[in-house]
């Protein structure tokens, strides 16, 4: 909060200019795991076998952005082969991209500049709740961009579900999802939402929101932070940021 504030006094602006311009992350920033050109098998399946969500493919390193974590594991054994990037923005559409984008911009066309988000928590860690609440700070502000926050799902456009969903939660994700009306678009926040991450398989754990309603984009991500929460709820609402926020 100090740091905020005193880079607001020194440089007059206290909130985030994304997504109209790019922020850059702070030093030190993990992005997602990536396998480097000419990685050996050997190193391969060293790090596929440290990797607890199984994030990494055996045969060919490929990393599924949707599992990974972020623990940074992979690369520390095998630095070699595997690298963290520095991206923070791994929103995606859960389908094929080419049809999904067009029927999304389709089904929100109605939904005009300004939108209320349900959130629901079907068991996360809370690490993707604290980021969906530094959306409301006065660095994000997210109010600025038209996004609203409601606790009743008929008032809802998009529904942002975070966490592994969990037995006890499935039935009252699936009730929330049938109260809100059309165009119900459903945001999956953070690896545990998009794969069921590290507790996947798990006892009482059914895994990804998908298994359990229509998702239409997924934000990987351990947790997600805010800006690429905000990519993400662009790209759900056809809004493309201007610049590229890779
Ligand atoms: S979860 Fe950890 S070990 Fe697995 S790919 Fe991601 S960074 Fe590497």
């Amino acid at each position: 909060m100090n740091r905020w504030f005193l880079r607001g006094l020194r440089t007059g602006i206290v909130t985030t200019r994304f997504p109209s311009g790019i922020d850059a992350m702070p030093a030190g920033w993990r992005g997602r795991a990536v396998c480097q050109e000419g990685a050996d098998a050997q190193s391969i399946a060293r790090a596929a076998a440290v990797c607890l969500s199984g994030a990494i493919e055996e045969r060919s390193g490929a990393v599924d952005v949707d599992r990974c974590f972020q623990c940074g594991e992979c690369a520390r054994i095998t630095p070699r082969a595997f690298a963290m990037s520095a991206e923070f923005n791994l929103a995606h559409f859960s389908a094929d991209p080419t049809e999904e984008r067009a029927r999304l911009r389709e089904r929100v066309r109605s939904l005009g500049k300004s939108i209320m988000i349900r959130h629901i928590d079907v068991g996360s860690d809370c690490s993707e709740d604290q980021e969906m609440q530094a959306l409301f700070n006065p660095y994000y502000d997210v109010t600025r961009l038209g996004i609203f926050l409601t606790a009743s799902p008929r008032h809802a456009d998009l529904l942002a579900v975070t966490g592994a969903v969990t037995g006890a939660m499935a039935e009252p994700l699936r009730r929330t999802y049938d109260a809100m009306p059309e165009p119900k678009v459903v945001v999956a926040v953070g690896t545990s939402a998009a794969s069921g991450g590290i507790f996947a398989g798990s006892p009482g754990i059914i895994g990804a929101v998908e298994r359990v309603i229509p998702v239409d984009i997924a934000i990987p991500g351990s947790p997600p932070p805010p800006l690429a929460i905000i990519a993400g709820l662009w790209l759900a609402l056809g809004r493309i940021p201007p610049v590229a926020c890779r």
